[in-house]
């Protein structure tokens, strides 16, 4: 495995995989690497001749009290997990803007809710760095995971609306073995916190059996409200899946399951 840290040398080496005719896919993350981002790499690797994972906490997607701060960077072990998984080139910069960058992307539509609307600004920094990452690794296609379902339909539209020469991939969402999504965030939780947290799947997937969507966001709405460790941010149905966010203590956790119906 490659690593290289300056964007420069990434994109040259990037552009020169492409005139050499190898397909790239890329992988990016912001680090704490588990089950679920390696599975991502495993995905690519089936795909493309090179793969390239990328790990950078992106502080633009970050509000100013979220945890930026205090997220997650066990660097050496990531490190060790990329190159067993199977990553050709791990790409850790240490800063992707300019420090009086002036340019962001915006989408306006599918961002604008559920997420977007609690966590102002949020899909702006993710567009942003998408974009940036795409322009620097130059993939061919990129795998982003259904557990931020959301994020996958801001990209997919940028995709589409700019016209960026990538395929977009979603993998499938990775869970531990009580069913609770696999995130970075995990590690916040205490013993207790993540008992509460396992409330989060076992209700989506009750609700996911509703007869319409419109029932399963009232079913899961109800589930969730049985356990007062949570608090509900938001409960809905879109695109055929269940989508959600609470709070457990100070994590905010995420998941989304497929409606049966
Ligand atoms: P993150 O490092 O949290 O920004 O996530 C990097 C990528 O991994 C994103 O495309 C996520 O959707 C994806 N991902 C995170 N958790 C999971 C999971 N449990 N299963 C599959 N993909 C995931």
């Amino acid at each position: 495995m490659k690593f290289i840290t300056s964007s420069r040398q990434m994109q040259c080496e990037a552009l020169r995989l492409k005139r050499s005719g190898k397909k790239i896919a890329f992988v990016p993350t912001m680090g704490a690497l588990h089950a679920g981002h390696l599975s991502l790499i495993n995905l690519a690797r089936k795909r493309a001749d090179v793969v390239i994972l990328s790990i950078y906490v992106n502080p633009a997607q970050f509000g100013p009290r979220e945890d930026f701060k205090r997220y997650p960077r066990p660097f050496a072990q990531d490190y060790d997990l990329a190159k067993t998984a199977g990553a050709t080139y791990l790409f850790a910069p240490k800063n992707l803007y300019a420090a009086d960058a002036s340019t962001t992307v915006q989408e306006k539509q599918v961002a604008v809710s559920r997420c977007g609307e609690l966590r102002l600004g949020h899909f702006d920094g993710v567009a942003t760095v998408v974009t940036i990452l795409f322009n620097v690794v130059q993939p061919d296609i990129a795998v982003f995971g259904q557990k931020d379902a959301q994020q996958c339909d801001v990209i997919e539209r940028i995709v589409r609306d700019l016209h960026l020469p990538v395929k977009i991939l979603r993998g499938p969402i990775l869970r531990d073995a009580k069913g609770l999504a696999l995130s970075s965030r995990n590690q916040y939780l205490s013993g207790e916190e993540y008992e509460n947290a396992l409330s989060l799947p076992q209700a989506l997937k009750e609700a996911a059996k509703s007869l319409s969507p419109q029932r399963a966001e009232k079913t899961a709405r109800h589930l969730l409200s049985k356990n007062p460790q949570l608090c509900v941010q938001y409960v809905e149905a879109v695109g055929g899946r269940l989508c959600a966010a609470v709070m457990v203590g100070k994590t905010r956790l995420i998941d989304n399951v497929p409606l049966k119906r």
